[in-house]
């Protein structure tokens, strides 16, 4: 059985358990400091809320069943965290941000329904927690969990992940870029577990006459490189989108005294229109 999961958001507490039971294929490899070799190697693509509760959950498994497994944790972040972790200072478009997080962002929902099961954020947090609270709490749950052997290597990018064998039984090879050195590794595991998120890259429309609109010297931005409505001062904003991200921004922007109050929500995806 193929163990490769794609995690779109933390739903998926329980999917390692049932994936750890796949056919094993011995991958040598260097042993432990205690002389044993490692029973099974699992990789973990994305240390967001989503690869976090895959480390926390396999932290949680009884000690005797994973304590000579190897786990290798890759992100392409300085810090664990996903999205949580700011990018305050974005680069322009077509550079992309590391995260659409935002300054005054707080959760978009109750913050028991995004927290790990027996794991609550702090009695006093506000319920709409705001961004630097939720990073805290991730990496708090990431610090927390208790794992043998385990390697975490951050500013790593996987770049393919290959089945080798047959359905049955194989192993993955992965390649990975270690972004700081500018060098390609290359691991193999009996599992991969994949959580890399769905934020990461802007769905864009496009309008008829936007290129004319745009050559007039006016914004049609994503909201992926929204940080705040300073930089709409005194122009009139048209959302489009209004979904959590797409309500939020207008209601930042309608709360600020820096816009004029001509802001709308259509039902589209999210896009930030600035007229003048
Ligand atoms: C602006 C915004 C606000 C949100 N607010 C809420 C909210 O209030 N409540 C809620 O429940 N959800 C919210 N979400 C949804 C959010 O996606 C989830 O809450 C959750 O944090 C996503 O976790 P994740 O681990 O799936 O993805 P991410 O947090 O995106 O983490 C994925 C990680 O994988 C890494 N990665 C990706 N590709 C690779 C690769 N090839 N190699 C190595 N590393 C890789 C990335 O660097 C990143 O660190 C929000 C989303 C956005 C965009």
């Amino acid at each position: 059985m193929r163990t490769l999961f794609f995690l779109a958001a933390i739903s998926s507490f329980c999917a390692p358990s049932f994936a750890l039971y796949a056919k094993q294929v011995p991958l040598g490899g260097p042993g432990h400091s205690n002389g044993s070799l490692p029973t099974k190697r699992i990789g973990i693509v994305g240390l967001g809320a989503g690869g976090i509760s895959y480390i926390r959950a396999l932290g949680v498994l009884p000690k005797h069943m994973r304590e000579n497994w190897d786990i290798v944790a890759f992100d392409e972040r300085h810090s664990v965290g996903g999205l949580w972790v700011p990018d305050d200072h974005p680069p322009p478009p077509p550079g992309l941000p590391a995260t659409p997080l935002y300054p005054h962002l707080r959760t978009n929902g109750p913050h028991p329904f995004i927290t790990l099961p027996n794991t609550p954020l702090p009695p006093n947090s506000p319920l709409l927690a705001p961004r630097a609270t939720v990073l805290e709490y991730w990496q708090g749950a990431f610090n927390s969990a208790s794992l043998n052997h385990t390697q975490i290597l951050l500013k790593h990018s996987v770049t393919s992940a290959k089945w080798i064998g047959s359905p049955q039984t194989g192993f993955w090879r992965v390649r990975a870029r270690d972004m700081e050195r500018n060098t390609t590794k290359f691991f193999v595991f009996n599992h991969l577990l994949v959580a890399p998120g769905v934020n990461r890259f802007p769905r864009t429309i496009t309008f008829p006459g936007q290129d004319s609109w745009v050559a007039a010297g006016k914004l049609v931005t994503h909201c992926m490189w929204y940080r705040g409505p300073n930089d709409f001062m005194g122009k009139t904003v048209l959302v489009l989108g209004g979904g959590p991200s797409g309500f939020d921004m207008a209601r930042l922007l309608i709360e600020s005294d820096s816009t004029r109050k001509a802001s709308l929500l259509a039902a589209c995806q999210d896009l930030v229109l600035t007229f003048q």
